[in-house]
This record gives C-alpha cells, sequence and structure tokens, in this order.
C-alpha cells in the first residue's frame, strides 16, 4: 500500500517551489491533496504535474487563495473537508522574504514591511493550526511548518524581519507541539536552506533566469553550500514526507530538521552578502 493512501493532506503554498514538490510527492505515495495559492495559473501548472505523477483527478483540490486573510483559510480548509471528508496533514509552507516598498533591505525596512512578514510567516501559520486542530485531533494527524535556517542561530542582517518572524515560527511550533500531542496532533518544523524555487524571485526582484543563476552559483561557492550545489524543492519535500509520515517519524515531536547542503554548519553567507562594517 502507498505511504499516505488513505490520508488527506493542505500544503500551503504549492502553486510553486518547495510546496509544489511536496504536493507532488505526497499525492503520488497516495494522499489526497489540496493545493493552493493566490497565482491561479501557476497553481494549475502544479495540477498539472501532480495529474502528470499518475495522480486521479479526483484526488486533487485546487484552491486559489490568500493564505493571510481569514475567507482564504476558511475556503482552503472548508474545500478539503467538502471533497475529502476529513484532514491528516497540514503542511504549513507558504510563505516569502517580502520585500520593502521603500527599498532598504536590513533592519531599517519598515514597520509595514515587519507586520506583512509577521502575517504571511507567523500568524497565517498560528491561524491554519487553530482553524484545522479539531480535524487534525479527530485523525491524530501531522503538521509540519517549513521555517528557514534564516531563523538562527547565526545572524542574518540581510534579512531581518523575515528571519524573526522565521525564528518565532519555530518557537510557535516548539510550545504547540507540547498541547497538540495530547490531542494526539504531530507538529514538526523542516528549516531550508538555500532552495532553487521563486523564493528570490519574491525576495530579491530577480527575473527567473537571473535566480536561476544566482541559486547555481551559490552552489558553487563551498563556503555557502558545502554538498556543492543548490537545493531543489525535491530534497525539501522528502524530509517534509518523512516528517508527515506518522510510521517514519512517530516519535519526533516538536523538532526542526535542517536540510540545507551544511550551509549553517559553515555559516559562510556574510561573506557573501557582506556584514556592515
Ligand atoms: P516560492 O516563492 O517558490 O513559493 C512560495 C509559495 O508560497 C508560492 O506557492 C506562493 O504562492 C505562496 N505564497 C506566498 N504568499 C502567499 C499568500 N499571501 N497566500 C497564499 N500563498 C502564498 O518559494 P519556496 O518554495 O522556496 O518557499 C517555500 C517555503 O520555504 C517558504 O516558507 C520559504 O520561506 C521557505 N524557505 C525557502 C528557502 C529557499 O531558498 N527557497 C530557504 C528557506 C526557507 P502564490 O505566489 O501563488 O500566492
Amino acid at each position: 500500500m502507498a505511504r499516505f493512501s488513505g490520508k488527506v493532506a493542505i500544503v500551503t503554498g504549492s502553486s510553486n517551489g518547495i510546496g509544489r514538490a511536496t504536493a507532488i510527492l505526497l499525492a503520488s505515495e497516495g494522499a489526497k491533496v489540496t493545493i493552493t495559492g493566490r497565482d491561479s495559473e501557476r497553481l494549475e501548472e502544479t495540477r498539472q504535474a501532480v495529474l502528470k505523477a499518475g495522480v486521479q483527478e479526483a484526488n486533487v483540490n485546487a484552491v486559489v487563495a490568500d493564505i493571510t486573510t481569514s475567507k482564504g483559510q476558511d475556503l482552503i480548509i472548508s474545500s478539503t473537508l467538502k471533497k475529502f471528508g476529513q484532514i491528516n496533514i497540514l503542511i504549513n509552507n507558504a510563505g516569502a522574504n517580502l520585500p520593502d516598498a521603500s527599498g532598504n533591505t536590513r533592519s531599517n525596512c519598515a514597520i509595514e514591511n515587519l507586520q506583512k512578514m509577521l502575517q504571511l510567516n507567523l500568524q497565517s501559520v498560528v491561524e491554519m493550526t487553530q482553524k484545522t486542530r479539531p480535524h487534525l485531533a479527530k485523525t491524530r494527524g501531522e503538521i509540519v511548518n517549513i521555517s528557514s535556517i534564516g531563523a538562527g542561530p547565526s545572524a542574518q542582517p540581510q534579512s531581518v524581519y523575515y528571519s524573526t518572524a522565521k525564528a518565532a515560527l519555530d518557537q510557535y511550533s516548539r510550545c504547540t507541539a507540547i498541547d497538540l500531542i495530547s490531542e494526539g496532533i504531530r507538529i514538526n518544523v523542516v528549516q531550508p536552506g538555500l532552495v532553487s524555487t521563486g523564493f528570490s524571485t519574491a525576495a530579491r526582484g530577480l527575473s527567473a533566469e537571473d535566480s536561476l543563476k544566482f541559486y547555481n552559483s551559490m552552489g558553487e561557492i563551498p563556503h555557502c553550500i558545502p554538498a556543492g550545489y543548490c537545493g531543489q524543492p525535491e530534497h525539501l519535500a522528502s524530509v517534509i514526507a518523512f516528517l508527515a509520515d506518522r510510521k517514519a517519524s512517530e516519535y519526533i515531536v516538536g523538532q526542526t530538521i535542517i536540510a540545507d547542503g551544511g550551509t549553517s554548519l559553515v555559516l559562510g553567507m556574510h561573506s557573501v552578502f557582506g556584514v556592515k562594517k
């Protein structure tokens, strides 16, 4: 029997990158999946990719929604329940390092930027957790939150608010894991390092082509990524699936797995982005 057979998964931020690869993996291993994001064209690309992996159309639920809105969250959850009848797995993956409107990049970014960053990377996860909790308790379900090595312990002066939001997400996950495990729900966290996705396009305003060049060039710098190459979404999807698979990881509760090709061991990012003198 397929690993996720009989399970229903919601993967937020699955119109691109890590979320897309995760949705494809979970669905191709038997899960019924709700895929979601704001961009309907990219969401359809994900849907097609899931179908191409051999998944039946009836096992995919595509929902265009903004995860930072209550309406969007409710739609994702209600349509999943309507189509599949239950929720077993919640992957809180949607996130971004949102550019500051004033063009600042470091600790002088506007407070509005901080608020947006917290709303997307922390608050939406808290809200999705609260709203799915009764459904996940019924199925003894799993939550996997996607954080970042930016959460620390090393400083990330080039992405202060994003890193702060992800650090808060990590501590929220640990604290909440204690409450939820008593209801049979597990929460764990994955911290990716650099992964070749649309993330840099959003964060640094790069074109898709320049973004790819950036990721490839970072992979060639051993003191940034000791593994010698930039991560691909599939590298993260397999770690996320491990934590979403109770049989494989049942005794892991409230923990964080770093998947970064060794970046956090060498802390070489600052040599590229520059520490302010
Ligand atoms: P992508 O930009 O490729 O994907 C981000 C996804 O999040 C998209 O599907 C996007 O959908 C969705 N999203 C963003 N904002 C919203 C919103 N307001 N409402 C709904 N969906 C939203 O990046 P990644 O795949 O790399 O990012 C996935 C996760 O991994 C994020 O949490 C990110 O912080 C984390 N991460 C990524 C790293 C990397 O190097 N790539 C490094 C460390 C962490 P849409 O645009 O359609 O709304």
